[in-house]
């Protein structure tokens, strides 16, 4: 999934560097993405950003398979910027993984209408493609968010 993701998001010249680990033991209430109770866990189990979280279902509505929270959708939840939250059942998750980064490191919850963009609302097989203004628009809010190294 994350090499998926790497090779989608090196057509922007962005590379994943590393990736840590980590396994959380906790309580079952946490094992599904939810504001209240992924807020308390991105608080008391606190990690580098950006952070994606795999978990098990959503209990959001509308039930997103996979969500991406950038500062722009986390002023009432600030601990929660900079992550995105794959479940399960995401189809495609490479996929999702990179439209859901990319959705962070944009700093934005626009999609494309483009064919075959990345960024269209639909993460399909077929929709992998960033046009250059994505990319650029990609670089210089990641790293204007410091969630990207020089
Ligand atoms: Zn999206």
């Amino acid at each position: 999934m994350v090499r998926e993701a790497a090779t989608i998001l090196a057509q922007c010249d962005v590379g994943i560097a590393n990736v840590e680990w980590l396994r959380v033991s906790a309580p079952s209430r946490y094992l599904d993405f939810s504001t209240p109770v992924s807020r308390e866990l991105a608080i008391s189990a606190p990690v580098r950003r950006p952070a994606i979280y795999l978990v098990r279902n959503t209990l959001a509505r509308p039930p997103f398979q996979a969500e991406a929270i950038g500062r722009g959708n986390s002023r009432t939840r600030p601990e929660m910027a900079d992550t995105v939250w794959i479940t399960a059942g995401t189809r495609d998750p490479g996929i999702a993984l990179a439209h859901e980064l990319a959705h962070v490191l944009m700093n934005s919850g626009e999609h494309s209408d483009e064919p075959d963009n990345l960024m269209r609302d639909e993460t399909t097989g077929a929709n992998t493609r960033l046009s250059v203004k994505q990319c650029t628009q990609l670089r210089e809010n990641a790293r204007g968010n410091g969630l990207l190294e020089p």
